[in-house]
């Protein structure tokens, strides 16, 4: 099995202790890539520093709604710092970015940022990596509006197969994660069985989103063979089949 993990933070200071030993534990699971969105200004330096010691590992560069509130400059200010570490820097994507209809920093506020991003990746020609939760009709709006040429990902989908056929018209794949492992999630399993295929890429969000049965402990990237795995049970398909797209569908999306 042949994985790309499409979104994890594998910059956060929680692997920096063990970052080598959870990467050759990746190696050994299949996990062969790791896509590592970046989240503030401040930490894109690190993220690049990072990406440069190993050729597997890709860095987008954005910033995401909820380090919207501490950044003191504006949102025109954050375009042009964006667009110049971009430049500068071989970068898949554009993101973390989106909305969080369940954070304290006004909507307005988030969506200024998210503007001047989806601005960006027309001009710079990049995809997105997006965060939506509880904005969908929000962000639908934005994207329909904006039309992202290269469109991109909502990562960690969690909704229904109505809402995730909008974004997938609108050029967007679906990122499933360790939602689909609970078995709670029974309207975010549905759209990810009824979803083609070629909308969907794997991921974990590590260290966030623990898979069900390992709540409260760090996430890993290696645990990304298990969501293919339950994702192949949803759809009643073999694992290879679920690792040989889905991969494909992240080498695609991000010109890997
Ligand atoms: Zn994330």
């Amino acid at each position: 099995m042949r994985l790309i993990d499409s979104h994890c933070h594998f910059d956060f200071a929680a692997f920096d202790k063990d970052r080598a030993s959870v990467w050759r534990q990746c190696r050994e699971a299949g996990v062969e890539r790791i896509i590592i969105p970046g989240v503030s200004p401040p930490r894109w330096q690190a993220l690049l520093d990072l990406v440069r010691s190993e050729p597997a590992w890709h860095a987008a560069l954005g910033v995401h709604p909820w380090w919207v509130a501490e950044s003191k400059c504006g949102a025109a200010q954050l375009q042009r710092d964006l667009a110049a570490s971009l430049e500068a820097n071989a970068c898949v994507a554009i993101g973390e970015c989106g909305l969080d209809g369940a954070i304290a920093t006004p909507l307005e506020k988030q969506e200024e940022v998210f503007r001047a991003q989806l601005a960006l990746a027309e001009s710079l020609q990049l995809p997105l990596i997006v965060h939506a939760r509880r904005c969908h009709n929000e962000m639908l709006h934005l994207l329909q509006a904006y039309r992202p040429s290269r469109g991109g990902v909502i990562h960690a989908f969690s909704g229904s197969v109505e809402i995730a056929r909008e974004y997938w018209k609108l050029g967007f794949s679906l990122g499933a994660g360790g939602t689909i492992t609970y078995d709670r999630a029974a309207k975010t399993r549905r759209a990810f069985a009824a979803l083609p295929l070629e909308a969907i890429v794997l991921e974990t969000d590590a260290p966030d989103m623990p898979l069900q049965g390992h709540q409260g402990q760090r996430n890993s990237p290696a645990c990304l063979p298990r969501i293919a795995r339950t994702l192949a049970e949803l759809r009643g398909v073999s694992v290879e089949t679920v690792a040989d797209q889905t991969r494909r569908n992240t080498e695609a999306l991000f010109s890997l």
